[in-house]
């Protein structure tokens, strides 16, 4: 290991600065946010530094740089664009033991500054000792994307009780069972859906020994399928949960992020008797939840778009279960951006109405004359099974026959097939495509503009060597 991490408390002790441009002013900052005290030394200083001298946080030193200025310093950085000066710098800090950095020239570099992911009191430090500075920087970025923004001010109110925890649970191995307690309890959700004081207030319970142990459902809308499509907090919640209930329309890339030794149920849910199994669901997550558990109820799509989300949650609502709802992408918006098609758009619709196939539960027919005006697109969910009576209705109610039409099937997914057509063919096409749900039903003037704007999938121009306007 050719570098030891060390993190340093800079509160209050002088830095030596060499070097008053803009490379200079960038160190500077960082080493303000620390607590430094500065001492910068140069014949021009950027006007931030004079502004820091008269707040107390800078002393400016005009001038060259002379080896008695390390004298007092705890830290040198050598900031200069003169490469002697940096030289000269280095090496009157190395002759007197104090640790130097000299910017952008690792063989005059005592210390290196790593890269920073800050979720303070947290803070991750990540460095290749200068060997791969790009890789670094696309670490960070995927650790940037995988810590919750929570987990600060999780640290900081945990650092707060961290006194009151040592005084009541007298031994090592109490206090670590309490923090993972902690950790996995529902103060994190609490600080995660922006409730501080409830999640102070429940630590508090929690260290009190007053707080019986307390399951949560989080209802988690996983997309159409596309796994690059989930939202951050949908996967963090995959990734706590004790038990995933999942259905058929959760696509196996997203099985494979939630937490691996997470218990799995599967409550299949197809088109067609559907009630009992949605009655057997609800009673699954209240027991789950009453036995302590962690649930995550994860629905395709939107849970809040015909994902009978709401029902879910009211049967947790009698025994005051907590709960968090975590918004997808719908089918709709989802399979129409990756076949290529505006829901809207200024020429062609001016509004969008999203339907299920299915029947209400009175039988009741929808209002097919609303749902057949022009210049309006009109999305069906499982919409499969009923096409041959949906285009029947539509044109009775007035839509023309020649309204432009596509099924996406398996939207967004890399088994994706999308087909066009107009109303008059829209069982047939179904028909003689065999298409298989789930699947996606888009009538409207939008659709013509398909065969221009298609980008994924087998639908894709080879090359796109010419633009599509102009
Ligand atoms: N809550 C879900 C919808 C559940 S209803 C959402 O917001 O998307 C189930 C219907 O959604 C399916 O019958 C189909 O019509 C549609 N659907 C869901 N995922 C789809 C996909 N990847 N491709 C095409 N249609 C899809």
């Amino acid at each position: 290991m050719q570098y030891l991490p060390i993190f340093t408390d800079l509160t209050g002790k002088a830095v030596l600065l060499v070097g008053g441009g803009h490379v200079a002013l960038r160190k500077a900052r960082a080493l303000l946010d620390a607590g430094a005290v500065l001492t910068v030394v140069s014949h021009q200083f950027e006007t931030d530094f004079q502004h820091w001298a008269t707040l107390g946080k800078a002393r400016l030193l005009p001038g060259d740089f002379q080896p008695e200025h390390i004298a007092g310093h705890w830290l040198v950085i050598a900031a200069t664009d003169d490469d002697v000066v940096n030289a000269a710098v280095h090496q009157a800090a190395t002759a007197r033991q104090v640790w130097v950095n000299t910017v952008d020239d690792q063989d005059k570099c005592e210390f290196i500054f790593p890269s920073i992911i800050n979720r303070a009191p947290i803070q991750i430090a990540i460095s290749s000792g200068g060997a791969a500075p790009v890789l670094v920087r696309r670490l960070r970025e995927q650790l940037e994307t995988l810590l919750p923004q929570h987990l600060g001010p999780l640290a900081t109110l945990v650092g707060k009780f961290r006194k009151q925890v040592q005084q009541k649970l007298d031994n090592f191995a109490a206090r670590r069972q309490f923090y993972e307690q902690v950790f996995s309890s529902k103060v994190v959700s609490l600080l995660q859906s922006g409730q501080p004081q409830a999640a102070e207030d429940t630590l508090e319970q929690m260290l009190d020994g007053h707080q019986p142990l307390r399951g949560e459902v989080f209802v988690v809308g996983a997309g159409p399928g596309d796994p690059e499509l989930l939202t951050l907090k949908a996967l963090q919640l995959m990734q706590q949960a004790d038990v995933v209930v999942y259905d058929y329309l959760v696509s196996e890339p997203i099985m494979a992020l939630v937490r691996r030794d997470a218990e799995l149920i599967c409550v299949g849910k197809k088109a067609g008797a559907h009630s009992v199994a949605q009655e057997e669901t609800n009673e699954l997550l209240v027991r789950l939840a009453l036995e302590g558990k962690k649930v995550c109820r994860l629905k395709g799509g939107d849970p809040f778009i015909f994902g009978r989300g709401a029902e879910e949650i009211e049967v947790l609502l009698p025994h005051q279960i907590p709960f968090q709802v975590v918004p997808g992408i719908t089918a709709a918006a989802g399979c129409a951006a990756y076949a290529g098609i505006p829901l809207t758009h200024r020429d062609y619709a001016q509004a969008v109405q999203f339907v299920t196939g299915h029947c209400q539960k009175d039988g009741k027919e929808p209002d097919w004359h609303s749902l057949s005006r022009p210049n309006q697109t009109l999305v069906i969910y499982m919409g499969l099974m009923k096409s041959a009576h949906i285009q029947a209705q539509l044109l009775a109610a007035g839509r023309a026959a020649d309204t432009p039409v596509a099924i996406l099937e398996n939207g967004t997914r890399p088994e994706q097939r999308v087909f066009t057509g107009t109303l008059g063919q829209l069982a047939e096409l179904i028909d003689t495509q065999q298409v298989q749900s789930p699947a996606l039903l888009v009538i409207g003037e939008v659709v013509a503009l398909q065969s221009k704007l298609a980008w994924y999938g087998a639908q894709a121009p080879r090359a796109q060597l010419t633009p599509l306007h102009g």
